[in-house]
């Protein structure tokens, strides 16, 4: 079974053009390495009624993850959570777990100077004010806990913005439960470059390659045209057993090799990851 996923990158600075959202490149690259198919990436703007439409037309399409990113934090824009609770028909509560991370979190900063002072005001409060049956995820870097939450045998997780609380997060807690969803599912990606500067002599070739392998997603990549031009083409196959996804790439990657030299293509170099 392909596990498939969205994500919804929250904020109004990454519609202003004021930061690059990087947090969904790098999730990207994670879920597609996991052997889960990213099918879409939603940018949306603060509010809260925009994020719980794009969240629940992501469950109305069948994924079984969605992750959004941002929006956690304790000022007034950081409307995420709400936005959840509104999209899964769920009450918003404070959860104690969340709390008492949150206090700590605020204890540590005061501690060091860093704030003023730990006690608990309504902002503060409000970063650990969960939707029912959510799960929160400790935050070790920063002071928002994310969420995990299960509807219906799916996952919905939010993080936070700050891509390296977003990392941190995802790598300790995260991951491992989609490992469990995805029951260890395999991504490989074998990239060849191919000694041809011209993409549509080369574009029927690949089509008729991937034709005969429909499990394999064959892509040359174009940059520019000139005398030195060499395609990069990459073909890559995900599924349950690493040994079969190998054998389904070796097998394509030979046929593509046939049909190319039949043409006169010849191939640079291939690396197998
Ligand atoms: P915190 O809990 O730390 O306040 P948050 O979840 O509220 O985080 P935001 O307020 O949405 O996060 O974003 C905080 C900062 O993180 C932004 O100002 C920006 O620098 C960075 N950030 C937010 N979203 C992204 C993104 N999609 N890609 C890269 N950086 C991002």
């Amino acid at each position: 079974m392909k596990v498939e996923a969205e994500i919804v990158a929250v904020g109004n600075e990454i519609l202003l053009g004021d930061i690059l959202d990087t947090n969904s490149h790098w999730l990207c690259g994670q879920l597609t390495g996991m052997g889960i198919a990213v099918r879409r990436v939603c940018q949306v703007e603060d509010d809260p009624d925009v994020i719980a439409e794009v969240v629940r037309s992501a469950l109305r399409r069948g994924v079984d993850i969605v992750i959004t990113t941002g929006g956690l934090g304790p000022t007034m824009d950081d409307v995420t959570l709400e936005a959840l609770a509104q999209a899964l028909d769920r009450e918003l509560y404070i959860h104690p777990v969340a709390l008492e991370w949150v206090k700590e979190k605020y204890e540590e900063l005061a501690a060091k100077g860093y704030v003023d002072s730990p006690s608990m005001t309504s902002t503060r409060e409000k970063m650990a004010r969960l939707p029912s049956g959510a799960d929160p995820l400790r935050n070790e870097v920063g002071a928002a806990p994310a969420v995990l939450v299960e509807c219906d045998g799916r996952i919905v997780v939010s993080l936070p913005g700050v891509p390296e609380e977003l990392k941190d997060i995802f790598m300790r807690s995260v991951h491992p439960a989609l490992a469990a969803l995805t029951k260890g599912g395999t991504y490989l990606e074998w990239r060849a470059t191919i000694d041809c500067g011209d993409e549509s002599v080369l574009a029927p070739l690949l089509a008729a390659v991937n034709e005969e392998w429909p499990g394999v997603y064959i892509k040359s990549r174009a940059r520019r045209f000139g005398p030195d031009v060499k395609f990069l083409v990459t073909l890559s196959a995900v599924g349950d057993e690493r040994s079969r996804v190998e054998s389904l790439l070796k097998s394509a990657w030979q046929d593509l090799q046939e049909t190319l030299a039949k043409e006169g293509i010849g191939v640079l170099d291939i690396t197998r990851g």
